[in-house]
């Protein structure tokens, strides 16, 4: 399922991706659609977007309205795919085995090297991604805004 944000809900996009969500922006040119596909926009903006699957949010603050789209798609955040993609591209991360490292080695700070063992790649800027500060940073976010435990 992919969630296209209507333009002024683009700030929403950073947190629903951490929630593991294919998470696009809607233009009014429309490109491709899917019968699984779903807009979001916000109730003082009238949709513009004609197709089927629109969610109304009614809710203001970022929290308020991520939980508001969760429960509209009866989601929960899943543990299993937190940090699972790309906060750039929308891409789900791929796993990097440790003999698959080498070529990435200078992207990566050696103190990392040394204590991590689990790395992520992005697949399409190349991005790799560790449980390090960042990863944590962006679980605390979500913890408060009260979106997982
Ligand atoms: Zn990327």
């Amino acid at each position: 399922m992919r969630l296209w944000l209507s333009p002024h809900l683009a700030y929403l996009k950073k947190t629903l991706r951490m929630l593991g969500l294919d998470v696009r922006i809607r233009s009014k040119s429309r490109s491709g659609w899917l019968p699984n596909d779903r807009f979001i926009h916000p109730d003082r903006y009238p949709s513009w977007n004609t197709e089927a699957g629109a969610i109304t949010l009614k809710t203001e603050t970022e929290a308020e309205q991520v939980r508001e789209i969760l429960q509209a798609l009866d989601l929960r955040p899943d543990p299993d795919r937190l940090l699972g993609r790309c906060l750039r591209c929308n891409l789900p991360l791929t796993p990097l085995q440790s003999e698959d490292l080498a070529p990435y080695r200078d992207q990566i700070p050696v103190y990392i090297l040394q204590t991590q063992r689990h790395f992520n790649r992005c697949p399409g800027c190349g991005r790799i991604y560790w449980p390090g500060t960042h990863a944590r940073n962006m679980l605390a976010r979500l913890q408060e805004l009260g979106l997982v435990e």
